[in-house]
């Protein structure tokens, strides 16, 4: 192998990170504050309340840098923490590049993604809380099979409102949520008053991850012992993520080197806030000086094609408006194989970072990100999930720009979940099926007329 770097740079368990970090102290500025839909004046903790145990909420406003991670929930993240960092030897060397390459590989966690680091401890505060039951969307069933996962752990029951077009797509993911405990229904679903509008308007409506979280939240605020949890997008979901990069800056360490470049998928954001904001507070402090890339689908581009305004987070127009990178509240993306990218908006405060410039966004195409992961499976073995291929493609763009410079540069993304359950995307670039749905303009202008008009 080209240096000594082993191809797997590992942690104990011991060095398990003791408290999440929040970035937020360390901005220039902080976030605009959600605003209550009715009367658009911001939101306070008690707003919140319906749908949140108050531990979680507080997480959510908290002006602390470091939040403890509880032992009940560092002992739950021992089952698959630390996760290992890779150095992709054989990538490099199949691409021909000086480019040393490292990814983070969540994979390794029992639904096989990332999902669990927020899932487990967001369990955990609603069982301390008294609730007896919670309710959530899931897009390809990487959230609601995290969250099966970890109400299993704390003894909560769970439903799950599964975007058609995934739900008929990737029927194993819903066996696995069964298999943990929880219930499944296809959304939209008739059990709603916002999936039976929508079903009136579309009986084939292929879902979305705004229509999904609709049904869940309807559901949870009609019942004092039920709560709702979202998998991305929130502060306390970035927080939890952290984890990932805090084991990175260690592992990097450990190797006596530091990234020149991070690359990571983004949906809601969590992820790949998760992998950076530990590396942003060490760029800020002035200890190192990465470049940061979010990669977005082409077919569903909020950082690079959506405005930044406030919007509703779910397509019925139930939850507080939040400042973010939005294509309108009620665009339906095409139904690509990345379906946890499938989200019209993105992360309030990775909107606000990439105001800030802290950060570059770009959108590929789903057809390169496939031949970039089928490349990635044949040198370092793994199958990566549809979405991660978004950030493989972009460092494997990095390492081929390497190639042609010259450059030696550290790049490290997020392999944020294995794809053993999306092998039918995988059947259908290999039958030439995948089609790349660019632009469509037409649809986010349509859908962005219907975004509440708010003076800030
Ligand atoms: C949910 C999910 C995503 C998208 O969510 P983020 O909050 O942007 O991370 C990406 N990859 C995988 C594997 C997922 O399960």
């Amino acid at each position: 192998m080209s240096d000594s770097v082993p191809n797997k740079i590992t942690l104990e368990q011991s060095e398990i990170p003791r408290a999440w970090y929040n970035v937020i102290p360390d901005l220039p500025a902080p976030p605009p504050p959600p605003l209550h839909p009715g009367t658009h004046q911001p939101i306070g903790p008690d707003d919140l309340a319906p749908l949140f145990p108050m531990d979680l909420i507080m997480q959510e406003v908290t002006t602390e840098r470091f939040v403890e991670i509880p032992d009940e929930v560092r002992d739950v993240y021992g089952l698959w923490r630390p996760t290992p960092l890779h150095r992709a030897h054989r990538l490099e060397q199949a691409l021909g590049t000086p480019a040393k390459i490292y990814y983070k590989y969540e994979g390794v966690s029992p639904a096989g993604s990332h999902k669990p680091n927020t899932a487990v401890p967001q369990a955990f505060y609603n069982a301390k809380a008294g609730v007896k039951r919670l309710t959530t969307e899931t897009g390809a069933g990487q959230w609601g099979s995290a969250l099966s996962f970890a109400c299993a752990q704390f003894g909560l029951d769970l439903d799950v409102w599964q975007v058609a077009a995934s739900f008929t797509q990737k029927p194993y993911r819903a066996s696995m949520i069964r298999t943990w405990g929880a219930n499944i229904h296809s959304s939209p679903s008739e059990l709603t008053a916002a999936g039976r509008a929508i079903l009136e308007a579309d009986p084939n409506s292929p879902g979305s991850l705004g229509i999904a979280i609709s049904e869940a939240v309807e559901m949870a605020v009609q019942d004092e012992d039920t709560k709702y949890a979202l998998g991305s997008v929130l502060n306390h979901v970035l927080l939890h993520q952290t984890v990932i990069g805090e084991e990175a800056l260690l592992q990097f360490a450990k190797i006596g080197q530091t990234p020149d470049v991070i690359v990571g998928c983004t949906g809601g954001g969590s992820n790949f806030g998760g992998l950076f904001f530990p590396f942003l507070r060490e760029k800020l402090a002035g200890n190192i000086n990465p470049r940061i890339v979010a990669v977005e689908p082409a077919a569903c581009p909020s950082l690079t094609q959506g405005e930044y305004r406030y919007d509703f987070g779910d397509t019925a127009g139930m939850t507080p408006l939040v400042k973010m990178h939005t294509l309108g509240h009620d665009f339906v993306p095409d139904p690509i194989h990345a379906g946890g990218l499938r989200y019209h908006g993105m992360a309030p405060l990775i909107s606000h970072m990439y105001e800030l410039d802290l950060f570059e966004a770009v959108a590929i195409g789903q057809e390169e990100c496939f031949e970039s992961a089928v490349r990635f499976a044949r040198t370092e073995g793994i199958v990566p999930a549809p979405e991660p291929t978004h950030a493989i493609a972009q460092a494997v763009r990095e390492a081929l720009a390497c190639k042609e410079s010259g450059e030696e540069k550290v790049i490290l993304t997020a392999l944020c979940g294995h794809g053993h359950f999306d092998m039918a995307a995988y059947d259908a670039y290999f039958d030439g099926q995948i089609v790349d749905h660019d632009h469509p303009a037409e649809e986010i202008a349509a859908a962005m007329a219907r975004v509440p008009q708010i003076a800030n």
